[in-house]
């Protein structure tokens, strides 16, 4: 079977003639690993052994209290690294190493796939080179740190506005000059064919582990899933095994920062146009002359100004749609989770738990929800702690009644 670098008129290959060598042989070799029993089984066994996986599905009685339907979490927060971005390091590091390359490269923003590429380095025993904003190394010391502890080099990029976009183009210069010995790890559904159709089959573990454990637990398919979409991985994780499910509904959440009517945020399906950036076309948060805007939000990880052109035609045909939740939104459920669950979600994935929180009144007691709750949010504590602190950005309840539990102030 060929992977198709088309999603209606989203997606393809826009990139230098020097790299279309280099994405050609990695469809090959992905085409050929995927339905290679060696690779898959090694794959397997780091999954479970290595990072954690089965990851459990968590039927969270506080949240089924809230929006008053059964409410179950995807707890990719306890996969190794602390989010969903290892299922998809680990598997291209391993396809690297089938390719006989010897170096992985990556692009990082607030620093989770840099992370997540180094230690998946270290374990490989691969050369690891994260390229990342230099404004971005400058506030996000701890994760330059844990780079270089897994033994990855950190380059700080200073072109343009030093943020994620920009040490996405760095990484592609350096990959077409060392494309014999680099593979480049890309980090989310987005950029040239084939990254969208990979990080989206090294993803769907989480949707595939999903049907079962739901079917288990609830005894039948979820009415609805929700995730949090940066660049849209975790949620082309959740949702790729159910796209053929039409009863399923799909809801992806993006970031409103201050809010939709600001220009600074990341809602990119919302607020957006289709053009073209990183090698393919999507929707993408652009100004009025074509120029690509920096989003904005809370939560770093969700920082992207694009989006996966897989979600652009899911939104098109109505197969998914999508929200958006503020920052303050957003603050408010990471606190509201932390007391209800004693579960610290990521500030990413705290948009999704807002969302679904606003979502009570849509559903019937025994409708079934998932959400994804794509990692943990250790790392976001300083930030969030700031914020709740700072009269500006209150913890605000959204909507009516929380659990009693659940009603006491977060601060
Ligand atoms: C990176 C990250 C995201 C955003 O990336 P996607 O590709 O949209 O999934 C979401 N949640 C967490 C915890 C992350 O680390």
């Amino acid at each position: 079977m060929q992977l198709t670098g088309k999603f209606g008129p989203y997606g393809g290959c826009f990139v230098s003639e020097l790299l279309i060598p280099a994405l050609t042989e990695l469809e090959a070799a992905w085409l050929d690993a995927r339905d290679d029993d060696a690779f898959r089984a090694e794959l397997s066994h780091l999954l479970s052994q290595w990072a954690g996986r089965p990851t459990p599905l968590y039927a969270s009685p506080a949240l089924s209290a809230d929006i008053g339907c059964r409410v179950f979490l995807k707890r990719e927060d306890l996969l190794h690294g602390g989010a969903h971005k290892t299922n998809n390091t680990i598997a291209q590091a391993l396809l690297a190493k089938r390719m006989g390359r010897t170096r992985l490269i990556a692009e990082t923003g607030a620093g989770q796939h840099g992370v997540a590429t180094a230690m998946a380095g270290a374990l490989l025993g691969l050369q690891v080179k994260v390229f990342m904003g230099a404004k971005d190394v400058a506030r996000q010391q701890p994760n330059v740190r844990r780079m270089e502890l897994f033994g990855a080099e950190v380059v700080s990029v200073e072109a343009g506005s030093r943020s994620l976009k920009d040490a996405i183009n760095e990484t592609l210069r350096y990959w077409t000059e060392t494309v014999a010995d680099s593979f480049y790890v890309f980090g989310t559904v987005a950029g040239p064919h084939p990254y969208p159709s990979i990080v989206r089959d090294f993803q769907r573990i989480i949707g595939e582990e999903t049907r079962t454990q739901v079917l288990a637990q609830a005894g039948r398919l979820p009415t609805a899933i929700m995730a949090c979409v940066g660049g849209g991985s975790n949620a082309m994780g959740i949702f790729a095994d159910f796209v053929d499910t039409p009863d399923v509904l799909l809801i992806g959440v993006e970031p409103a920062g201050h809010g939709l009517d600001t220009d600074a945020h990341g809602a990119t399906l919302t607020k957006g146009r289709p053009g073209c950036v990183h090698g393919s076309i999507s929707y993408l948060l652009q100004d009025e002359a074509g120029q690509v805007l920096e989003a904005h939000s809370i939560s770093a990880g969700l920082d992207y100004p694009g989006v996966g052109p897989e979600h652009a035609w899911l939104k098109d045909q109505g197969r998914a749609t999508y929200e958006s939740a503020t920052d303050a939104e957003a603050l408010s459920a990471f606190a509201w989770l932390c007391r209800a669950e004693g579960i610290l979600p990521a500030l990413e994935s705290s948009h999704a738990i807002a969302a679904a929180r606003a979502s009570r009144g849509r559903w019937q007691a025994d409708d079934v929800l998932v959400v994804n709750l794509s990692g943990r949010g250790d790392k976001d504590l300083a930030h969030a702690m700031a914020a709740l602190d700072a009269d500006t950005l209150p913890p605000k309840e959204t909507g009516a009644s929380p659990s009693q539990r659940a009603s006491r102030s977060p601060s």
